[in-house]
Order: structure tokens, then C-alpha cells, then sequence
């Protein structure tokens, strides 16, 4: 059985480990457990916890701006209609077409295509950049299609469909 103590208003689930120190732990889900080393007094327990009374508050907090599931689903199906849109458009543009796209939440990059397969994937948060950010990357990701990399063809093929993209790539740096 889990025992808890509860320390201004916060349920603290105590786990009593072989361990030396006491140790304390904010889930993702907003569960707080403090490992404590077998032998701790509960009351030195809770001293532990109001010391760092005011951490524990901030990694809550960090977890309630943290966005949900929803706020994704939301936003996906925002951006995926503009790119049901927008894209045909570009493969008209430049009669390239990819076999299939996807989008996702990604931390390092705008977009990515792999040729072989056709397949292109969206950064979700283009959703809250100009609409000219998310047209270049489609456009982008479909000359990667054919350009490999980002040389002198690339860029000539990038001028041609779109002569202001550096306004673009500008504000995704
Ligand atoms: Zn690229």
C-alpha cells in the first residue's frame, strides 16, 4: 500500500527505497513521490517537502502550461487543412507530386522528405507561422524530391517558384 502525506493542499506519495538520501519526483502526469531511504521519520519527510515546497510548485506549473492532447489534435487538424489545400497547388506548380504526407510535432526541423518513398512531413508548428512560412516549406520539401540537397539547383528551382522564399526561411531560423 502507497503511503501519502499531504503537505500544503499536494498529495506526496512516500516510497521507502534501500537508497541514502531522500529524493523527490514530479511525474508528467502531475504525481509527486518522494523516495526516502527505509529508516526516514515521517516527520523528517515532510520537512524535506516543505523546503522544497516551492520547487515542487514549479514543476507543477511548468506542467499545466505544458499543452495537452487536445491542443495538438487541434492544431493538427488546423494545419492539415491548409496543407490539403496548399499543397496540390505547389504539385500543379511545379508538377511534382509526392505519394503521401503526414504531419507531426518535431523539434529540430520544419519538414522533411524522403524521396524514395514520396514522403513529406509538416512541422505542426508551422500552424502558428504566416501562411508564406508553411507554403515555402511545402515547396521546399517537394524540390527535395528531386534535389537531394540544398545546392545551386536547389536554390535556382526555389527562386523560380517562389522569389521571395528568403522572406520565408528568414522568419524560421
Ligand atoms: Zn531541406
Amino acid at each position: 500500500m502507497a503511503k501519502y502525506i499531504n503537505v500544503n493542499g499536494i498529495d506526496i506519495e512516500i516510497q521507502k527505497k534501500k537508497i541514502k538520501s531522500l529524493h523527490l519526483h514530479v511525474r508528467p502526469n502531475g504525481r509527486v513521490y518522494v523516495s526516502a531511504p527505509n529508516w526516514t521519520s515521517e516527520r523528517e519527510i515532510i520537512r524535506f517537502v516543505r523546503a522544497n515546497i516551492s520547487w515542487i510548485n514549479a514543476q507543477l506549473k511548468k506542467q499545466e502550461d505544458r499543452p495537452g492532447p487536445d491542443y495538438y489534435k487541434s492544431r493538427k487538424a488546423e494545419l492539415d487543412k491548409k496543407i490539403e489545400i496548399l499543397l496540390p497547388e505547389w504539385e500543379r506548380i511545379t508538377g511534382l507530386s509526392c505519394k503521401s504526407w503526414h504531419s507531426r510535432y518535431m523539434t529540430s526541423r520544419w519538414g522533411s522528405c524522403i524521396p524514395s518513398k514520396g514522403r513529406l512531413c509538416f512541422n505542426l508548428q508551422l500552424v502558428d507561422k504566416p501562411d508564406g512560412c508553411l507554403e515555402y516549406v511545402i515547396l521546399h520539401e517537394l524540390l527535395h524530391l528531386i534535389h537531394p540537397g540544398h545546392g545551386a539547383d536547389f536554390k535556382r528551382d526555389l527562386d523560380k517558384y517562389m522569389p521571395k522564399w528568403k522572406t520565408y526561411s528568414s522568419l524560421l531560423k
